[in-house]
């Protein structure tokens, strides 16, 4: 870890206040470096007492005119401020990243790019949040007021700790709320940091709040806090669901970015060799452990033979190693947890009939079975309806199913619960925006695969969530509109 880092805080303390505060009941737990599983830091246990703590705090930097009242060019300088704060600490911020994740350094450095894309991105939006002038009847004026929408309980993943984080802080805070971050328990570090970065950068006290903990306990809590207006939460489908079903109680507004069985549409006419390079990219970057991840492979079966072989050949020539190493390319996955799950859908993918061609078994790192390394796997002849094609699975594993003309591949992308995101690759630009059009996902990549940026809007159709993070259209999610009418006669 970077020198200095295991010593800014106790083990046992949370960000509340801009103050490392000791979590109620004292106690820790493990976050481990993926790679050999071993420790690298224990972190506080936050449990109800220490949300409602911080849900107070947040509440009184809400309420406080130095935050309340600030010039929203204020605001927008001070997000621009922590972007530079975040960038002056990139280095350390990268190595704590890679050692908390496991993802290759390269992967990294670009999570912390756009990370700091983020608060400039909305550090510009801030003196350009306007309302409206409405052309009401009568001799009324009627006005529009676009407002903060109180303290937000922000929820985040494991995969992009730190991006997650500023995904949903920048917006937050541009449109003036106040947060609670939970991290993940895997990956509970760079949001540590920060909270501390932020608040040396000037941020009031209170406005930004961290609490780390385990999902059921300091994460449920968050939800079912009364005094929280509204839930951001980015992880899977299920925990959406428990998460909707107990804000339900309190009516909070929740948005909600869950999982993916993303559709990469190979058709015949496309450059092969881009097709080849994308769809490897589509699965394999950070490991499968993506929402996006493009884990169902669907091809023209004239091309599929050799577009599989020389994926294949590709993911053969990936292998281990130390994720601090930029020449790096493969990761582990996140957890011994994560790694079993995956672990049952590959056995599962053999038993429903699909041909394995590559992978399919743990991967040795130094030699030895240590840290959650499983060596990228694929699967040809998946029929649409197994279980590797249907369910999300988090990790290096793609399932190519085949298909035959243009309906049956729009036909097998959108048959799934899932709507998050779709790939297209085709030479022909009217089936590339036909298709578009007609796959039910929030974000289509033609001829490219995951590009995202700060300003273009990301979310979900069917159960990958509701409400687009990103761009304009994650102003909506942090403010509320209030109508204004005044009686001129
Ligand atoms: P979860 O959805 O469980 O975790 C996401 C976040 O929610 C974490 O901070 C977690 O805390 C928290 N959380 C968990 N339970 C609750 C709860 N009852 N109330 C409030 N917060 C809660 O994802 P997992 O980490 O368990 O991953 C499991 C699967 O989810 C993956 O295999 C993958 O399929 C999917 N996933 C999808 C993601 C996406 O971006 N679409 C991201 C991550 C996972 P804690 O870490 O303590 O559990």
């Amino acid at each position: 870890m970077p020198p200095g880092f295991l010593e800014r805080r106790a083990p046992n303390q949370l960000f509340i206040n801009n103050e490392w505060v000791t979590a109620a009941s004292g106690g820790t737990f493990p976050t481990y470096h993926p790679a050999n599983g071993e420790l690298i830091a224990e972190v506080a246990a936050g449990l109800a007492p220490d949300v409602d703590k911080a849900v107070k705090a947040a509440r009184a930097a809400f309420n406080d005119p130095k935050w309340r009242n600030m010039d929203a060019a204020d605001r927008g300088v001070l997000l621009w401020r922590i972007a530079d704060a975040i960038e002056a600490r990139q280095q350390e911020l990268i190595r704590i990243e890679v050692m908390d994740n496991g993802k290759p350094l390269r992967e990294a450095q670009i999570d912390l790019r756009e990370a700091i894309d983020a608060f400039r991105y909305y550090a510009g939006w801030t003196t350009k949040m306007t309302g409206d002038t409405i052309p009401v009847r009568g001799n009324v004026l009627n006005y529009t007021l676009r407002e903060p929408v109180g303290v937000v309980g922000a929820i985040i993943p494991w995969n992009f700790p730190l991006l997650m984080a500023a995904w949903k802080v920048a917006p937050a805070l541009a449109c003036g709320n106040t947060v609670v971050l939970k991290p993940a328990e895997q990956t509970p570090l760079t949001a540590l940091e920060l909270a501390a970065i932020a608040s040396e950068a000037g941020l009031p006290a209170g406005v930004l709040n961290v609490i780390t903990g385990l999902g059921e306990s300091a994460g449920a809590a968050l939800v079912a806090h009364p005094d929280v207006d509204k839930i951001a939460f980015t992880g899977s489908t299920q925990v959406g669901k428990i998460i909707m079903r107990t804000a339900a109680e309190s009516l909070k507004k929740v948005s909600l970015e869950l999982g993916g069985k993303s559709p990469n549409i190979v058709f015949d006419d496309a450059d092969v060799d881009a097709a080849v390079r994308g769809s490897f990219a589509a699965i394999y970057y950070n490991n499968g452990q993506c929402c996006t991840a493009g884990s169902r492979l669907l091809v023209h079966e004239r091309v599929a033979d050799h577009l599989v072989e020389k994926i294949a050949e590709r993911a053969k020539k990936m292998t281990p190693g130390d994720p601090l190493d930029p020449k790096t390319r493969m990761s582990p996955v996140i957890s011994q947890e994560q790694l079993d799950r995956i672990m049952g859908y590959i056995e599962t993918g053999t038993r429903e009939g699909a041909t394995l061609v590559t992978g399919g078994k743990r991967a040795p790192y130094n030699g030895a079975e240590t840290g959650y390394w499983i060596e990228p796997t694929i699967f040809d002849q998946v029929k649409p309806e197994h279980t590797i094609a249907q369910e999300e699975i988090f990790g290096p594993v793609l399932a190519a199913v085949r298909f035959s003309d243009e309906e049956e591949a729009i036909d097998i992308a959108n048959r799934t619960i899932y709507g998050l995101a779709a790939g297209i690759w085709t030479s022909d630009v009217k089936r590339a925006h036909r298709v578009a059009k007609r796959l039910e996902a929030g974000t289509i990549w033609i001829n490219t695969y995951h590009p995202l940026d700060a300003a273009s809007p990301f979310g979900g159709y069917k159960q990958s969530g509701y409400g687009r993070e990103l761009g304009a259209y994650a102003l909506d999610l942090y403010t509320q509109i209030k109508s204004v009418w005044v009686d001129l006669s």
